[in-house]
């Protein structure tokens, strides 16, 4: 099957670019993807796949029922979100919306798992069971996942194990890579507000400099991971914003800064947590000012099921070879499809998109990000692969 799987896809493999540079020119941010499900729904009509709308606000679920009867269920997921970047990746379909930008390949995914869709549809009569097509907003912080999940994306019938994959862009395209166990880190978005006293610039005595204040709660914040958590334990705190002020001779009144921590253990994000509020509420009653930290939401770890982990990777070597297939180190990036794997057994996928041809690295998340398609069909293929391999097996 696998050989003939492949070609099949690559067969497709022009109308998954079609589908991708499509929603790669109208990115829409987290619970704004109405055209890109506007897009998705079209597919699944066109090729007669019932589906349900409106989970989530734009989230939409299909299913495919094989021939073979009745059987389990598994779940194929995508993410449908961009994220606020402005792009310069220079290529031809590149973003028309400004300030917003498909970085983190969440366009590729929508598109691979429509060519799946279709490739499942021609290959009913191989397997048993129904396959499930997620295709979920907001990715990107707003845990869509979860909220698909409240709206019962799991039930009706109960999902029994859920597979997705991500593109990523340090692996060659040809290649993939899998790990068992948390392979991705929890991440805690929160948010620093410093309320000092404004004033002006050439008077700091008779004001409170929030921006003061913040730079020393940014220093004071990196002794956090440095010197109160056990070297051997991975964790990471980092400040992607601070904002106060807007001009050069006025002292600000306020500072705010944003940050996330990650970790991979439920106790010491507690304690963290716990301790940043310590320091950024000490740091700023010994400057005079006050401070308040909230934290805005929390992604538990990504934790790949081994069993479900080896079938995906048994799967991927079918497809392509087992050199090309590789296993690969827990990251400290984070992935809402965690919410998926603390309800359901699963795995997931890194898709390598690197080019030969890239003279510099285009990392996720940056405004040059960009993917070789020839990766696309690879990536349908493996989640139909898996899908009915799950099926199937005895
Ligand atoms: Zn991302
Ligand atoms: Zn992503």
């Amino acid at each position: 099957m696998t050989a003939e799987l492949l070609e099949s896809a690559r067969a497709l493999g022009p109308r998954i670019v079609s589908d991708r540079r499509t929603i790669h020119s109208h990115p829409e941010m987290a619970y704004d993807e109405e055209q890109t499900s506007t897009l998705v729904q079209a597919r699944l009509r066109d090729l007669g796949i019932p589906f349900r709308a409106g989970l989530a606000k734009t989230g939409v679920v299909a299913q495919i029922k094989g021939e073979l009867g009745e059987g389990p269920c598994v779940l194929l997921r995508a993410d449908m979100d961009a994220l606020p970047i402005e792009e310069r990746s220079g290529v031809a379909f590149a973003s028309e919306i400004p300030g917003v930008m498909h970085a983190c390949g969440h366009d590729a995914h929508t598109a691979m798992l429509l060519g799946a869709a279709q490739l499942l549809l021609e290959r009913r009569s191989q397997f048993a069971g129904t396959v499930k097509l997620m295709f979920q907003p907001a990715e990107e912080g707003g845990a869509g996942a979860a909220r698909m999940i409240e709206d019962g994306v799991l039930s009706g019938p109960p999902v029994d194990a859920a597979f997705m994959l991500h593109v990523r862009p340090e692996l060659e395209a040809g290649q993939v890579s899998y790990g068992a166990g948390p392979i991705l880190a929890g991440a805690d978005a929160f948010s620093i507000t410093v309320e000092g006293r404004g004033g002006h610039a050439a008077r700091p005595h008779q004001a409170v400099d929030p921006v003061v204040v913040g730079a020393q709660i940014v220093n004071a914040i990196q002794t956090l991971v440095a010197r109160e958590v056990d070297p051997t334990v991975p964790a990471v705190v980092t400040l992607g914003s601070f904002n106060a002020g807007n001009r050069s001779n006025v002292i600000a009144d306020r500072a705010v800064l944003k940050g996330t921590i990650r970790a991979f253990d439920d106790g010491l994000f507690t304690h963290l947590e716990q301790r940043l509020r310590d320091i950024v509420t000490g740091v700023a009653s010994a400057l005079r000012a006050t401070a308040n930290v909230e934290f805005e939401m929390r992604y538990p770890p990504a934790v790949c099921d081994p069993a479900m982990a080896e079938l995906l990777g048994e799967s991927a070597r079918g497809l392509l070879g087992s050199d090309a297939v590789f296993t690969s180190r827990p990251q400290m990036g984070a992935e809402d499809f965690a919410f998926v794997l603390q309800k359901v057994p699963g795995a997931m996928l890194w898709l390598g998109v690197k080019s030969p041809e890239w003279a510099e690295p285009k990392p996720l998340h940056t405004a040059t990000f960009d993917i070789d398609e020839s990766a696309l069909p690879i990536g349908s293929s493996a989640l139909v692969g898996v899908a009915i391999d799950y099926l199937n097996r005895s």
